[in-house]
């Protein structure tokens, strides 16, 4: 009988409950990996440049905590090679960020931006689910945002982060203001206020 096959991973043949299939003209068919095994790690990863397939660990990829499996998308060979070639095409681009451009700040309220368009459209980034999963949306051009901080609210913005008014609404002009670090944390919604009873 085919039931007896042989998982793949787990190498066991009798009570492995192995994944079970049938194509369009009704044969069945086995997944190689059994079921106690499939969606808890992903075993292998695919490189978005070269497109080979590598195991997904910190050998062959490099790390990136800000998103969910703590990976980059390219593997190392490849990241090598597209720095290389970015060093080599923009060399007044790396002069720029030598000159401590993200102290300003200008160079501040674009890095604030990358992070903000980052949380909002990029489902891998590890809070996506707190924004863009939720349905928020940034709804400002980069130059629109610099431009919107520095003329209308005109405030130095480089020891603050920024919030939106009102939670359930959209990154746009009219619903963000600058707090800092400590009333943001205690403005999150999962946050449990702490009571001192003098005790
Ligand atoms: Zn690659």
């Amino acid at each position: 009988m085919a039931t007896k096959k042989q998982c793949k991973i787990c190498k066991n043949r009798i009570d492995c409950p192995v994944l079970q299939m049938s194509d369009k003209v009704g044969r069945k068919f086995f997944v190689k990996m059994c079921i106690s095994y499939k969606g808890k790690k992903k075993m292998t990863k695919t490189c978005t440049k070269c497109e080979k397939r590598f195991p997904a660990t910190l050998k062959y990829f490099g790390s990136e905590k800000r998103v969910s499996d703590g990976l980059q998308a390219q593997c190392r060979d490849c990241c090598r090679q597209g720095l290389a070639l970015y060093r080599e095409q923009h060399p007044e681009r790396i002069k720029s960020y030598n000159k401590k451009y993200f102290g300003t700040i200008k160079g501040h309220l674009r890095r604030i931006y990358t992070g903000m368009k980052q949380r909002c459209n990029n489902p891998e980034y590890l809070r996506y689910g707190d924004y863009g999963g939720r349905g928020i949306e940034c709804r400002f051009t980069s130059d629109e945002f610099v431009d919107y901080v520095m003329n209308i609210l005109k405030i130095d913005p480089r020891v603050l982060q920024i919030d939106r008014i009102n939670n359930d609404g959209h990154y746009e002009p009219g619903n963000i203001r600058f707090v800092t670090v400590k009333e943001n944390a205690n403005n999150r919604r999962n946050n449990i206020k702490k009571v001192n009873n003098g005790c």
